[in-house]
C-alpha cells in the first residue's frame, strides 16, 4: 500500500457524557476515494468532524501529510490541504456565486510531497460544474439545495486542498444531478484529490469509491470494496 495521505487510529468522540466513536482505525490513500458508509445516526459526521477538530471531546491520533494534526484547530488542519464540506451546508446567501467562491480563496500552499498543486480559479470551477457557470451571478438564496450544494464543494476547493471530506454530497440531489457529483468526485480524483466521503447511497458509493468503511453505532464494523460487500 501506498504512503497515506490521512491516516486515523483510535478516534474516540463523545457528546456530553455519550461515547460516539469507538477506537476507529481508518485510512486515505494518495489519491483514493473511501467511502464511510452506515445509517443515520452511525457516526458518519462525527467522524468527520473529529478529525477535522470539531468535537471537543475526542482523542486518538490523526496524521495527515505525515504530520499530527490532532492537536490542531480546524482551520489550521484546512490550511495543510484538508478541505471540509461539512452536511449542514453553508453559503454566504446574500452573495453571488462568484462572490461565495471568491470567500473560499487561499494562497496555494507549496507542496513538497506531492505533485504540484494546480491552483483552482473559478473559471476551472466553472467547467467541473458547468450549472453554476451558467450562473455566476446569481444570489446564493434564490439558488436550489442541489445548486448551494455544488456551490459548497466548489468553494471548498477555492482553498486548493490536497484532500476532501465531503458529508454525503449525494443527499438531497435529483437522479441526473447524482450522477453530474458521481463524475465531479470522479473528475477530482483524476486530479490527484483524495476523498473520503460518506454516504448512504450505495448506488452512489459503488460509482465513485475504490473503498468502503461501514460504521455502525460508532464502530467500523466492515472494510473493503464495494464489490464484496
Ligand atoms: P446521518 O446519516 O443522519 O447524518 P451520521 O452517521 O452522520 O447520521 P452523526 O451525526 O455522526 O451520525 O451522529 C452520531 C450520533 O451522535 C447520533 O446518536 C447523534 O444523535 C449524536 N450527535 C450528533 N451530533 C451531536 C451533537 N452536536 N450533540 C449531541 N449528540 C450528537
Ligand atoms: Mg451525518
Amino acid at each position: 500500500m501506498h504512503r497515506p495521505i490521512l491516516a486515523v487510529s483510535a478516534l474516540n468522540a463523545w457528546y456530553g457524557g455519550a461515547r460516539i466513536l469507538y477506537d476507529l482505525d481508518f485510512h486515505i490513500g494518495h489519491g483514493e476515494v473511501v467511502a464511510l458508509m452506515g445509517r443515520n445516526g452511525a457516526g458518519k459526521s462525527t467522524t468527520m468532524e473529529a478529525v477535522m477538530g470539531m468535537v471537543s471531546r475526542r482523542s486518538g491520533s490523526v496524521v495527515f501529510r505525515d504530520r499530527d494534526v490532532s492537536k490542531l484547530a480546524p482551520f489550521q488542519i484546512a490550511r495543510l490541504g484538508l478541505g471540509f464540506v461539512p452536511g449542514d451546508r453553508r453559503i454566504f446567501t446574500e452573495l453571488t456565486v462568484l462572490e461565495n467562491l471568491d470567500a473560499g480563496r487561499q494562497p496555494v500552499r507549496r507542496v513538497a510531497d506531492g505533485p504540484a498543486l494546480r491552483e483552482w480559479t473559478p473559471e476551472r470551477l466553472f467547467r467541473l460544474f458547468p450549472n453554476l457557470g451558467a450562473m455566476p451571478d446569481r444570489r446564493g438564496d434564490l439558488m436550489s439545495g442541489g445548486e448551494q450544494q455544488m456551490l459548497t464543494v466548489a468553494r471548498t476547493l477555492m482553498g486548493n486542498p490536497l484532500a476532501l471530506l465531503l458529508d454525503e454530497p449525494s443527499e438531497g440531489l435529483a437522479p441526473v444531478i447524482v450522477e453530474q457529483m458521481a463524475d465531479t468526485i470522479l473528475e477530482l480524483k483524476g486530479q490527484g484529490l483524495s476523498i473520503l466521503l460518506s454516504e448512504q447511497n450505495l448506488h452512489f458509493a459503488e460509482l465513485v469509491s475504490d473503498r468502503v468503511y461501514v460504521l455502525e453505532k460508532g464502530q467500523i464494523r466492515w472494510t473493503g470494496s464495494i464489490a464484496e460487500l
